[in-house]
């Protein structure tokens, strides 16, 4: 068994609704990187890493002109190998950054290729603990106003979730604390709240923000400062007394082994599309239950909802608000606050090619 072609394909996929967090500006649109597999059975898998509008072209290209010749010609089954060799011929220009985005797409595909071959659905394939995940909506964003923001968590609520998370990061801490607060005293004391802070912080701001927000409950504070400040996080979690999750921007195992050995994170939140795939998540989720911790996760819902019911730690499913559901086949299904991992073979998503065909670059 040999792997046969491999199609990468750039697309920009407009946002139904425009967000914006701390850290970007309004972002009206995504890249979507998407690369497909074919093995000399006939069998094929994709997968696929979303970055900012523009960012995209350098992953495609990396998957393209440098991964697809070192790839074609392998055995689809030792992904290991694939990913290790990748890694280790880039590792110059590599070990994180573009390198893990673009990794991560063809890494996805193998393991949807896998997955389709043996008629298993990822979670099972990956270890099988349980389908159900507790899941909550982050759709709730800082360019809002407040009765936007209130809105989007009704409808939240009434599509079956039981958590959702709000972006922090507004120009005055009084503006944050009047948000969380309007928001809390929306959803009364049973309905969970997460908060984002994407970086708004420097350490001193950071202390007073978890301080002022201590009375409203919060699972977490996500991404309070710089995301390599690994010292500043093991500071703030032992003295902010609000719960920390941070991983989206880390692009490696090494900097998630990091960050929890710093004692830096509450609920490491690696994603697939960002650290490498599906080979580094699952490691990843595996050093977080070494810790002690449990693991969540960062967009690409879809798929993460299976390494999620693989994992015998996992905690909470972000349901993301980038909508990449409105090309797919099936929608997630989210059930009294639970999302269930399909039993379909791969990651079990049926993309519309057609419809995302006048998106592409
Ligand atoms: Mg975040």
């Amino acid at each position: 068994m040999k792997i046969d072609r491999i199609e990468t394909t750039l697309y920009q996929v407009p946002l139904p609704t425009p967000i914006q967090a701390a850290s970007t500006a309004v972002m009206h649109a995504f890249d979507l990187v998407m690369v497909r597999v074919a093995d000399s059975d006939g069998a094929t898998g994709c997968g696929y890493t979303v970055m900012h509008a523009g960012q995209g072209a350098g992953a495609a290209v990396l998957v393209e002109k440098n991964f697809t010749p070192l790839t074609l010609g392998e055995d689809p089954r030792c992904i290991e190998r694939i990913w290790a060799n990748l890694w280790r011929t880039h590792h110059y220009v590599g070990r994180g950054g573009l390198v893990s985005f673009a990794l991560a797409a063809l890494d996805t595909a193998l393991w949807d290729l896998r997955g389709r071959t043996l008629g298993e659905p990822l979670w099972r394939l990956l270890g099988g603990y349980s389908p159900k995940v507790r899941a909550y909506a982050g759709n709730i964003d800082l360019n809002f106003p407040v009765p936007e923001l209130l809105d989007g968590a009704s409808r939240s609520l009434a599509a079956g979730f039981k958590s959702i998370k709000m972006r922090l990061g507004k120009p005055t801490l009084r503006e944050d604390v009047a948000r969380v607060e309007a928001m809390r005293s929306h959803l009364g004391a049973d309905i969970e709240l997460m908060s984002d802070a994407n970086e708004a912080w420097r350490p001193d701001q950071a202390i007073r923000a978890f301080r002022a927000l201590q009375p409203y409950d919060l699972v977490w504070i996500e991404e309070p400062l710089r995301p390599d400040d690994y010292a500043g996080y093991a500071h703030l979690r032992a003295n902010g007394g609000i719960p920390i999750a941070a991983g989206e921007n880390l692009h490696t195992l090494a900097e998630f082994n990091n960050l929890m050995t710093a004692g830096g994170v509450d609920f490491p939140e690696p994603d697939l599309t960002t650290c490498g795939g599906i080979t580094v998540w699952m490691k990843i989720a595996h050093l977080a239950q070494a810790h002690g911790l449990p693991v969540t996760s960062h967009g690409a819902h879809e798929v993460h909802v299976h390494l999620l019911a693989a994992a015998p730690n996992a905690s909470y499913l972000e349901v993301h608000g980038f909508g990449l559901e409105q090309y797919m086949a099936q929608r997630l299904t989210i059930d009294e606050g639970y999302a269930i991992a399909p039993d379909r073979p791969g990651h079990g998503i049926e993309f519309d090619f057609d419809a995302l065909a006048v998106h592409q670059q």
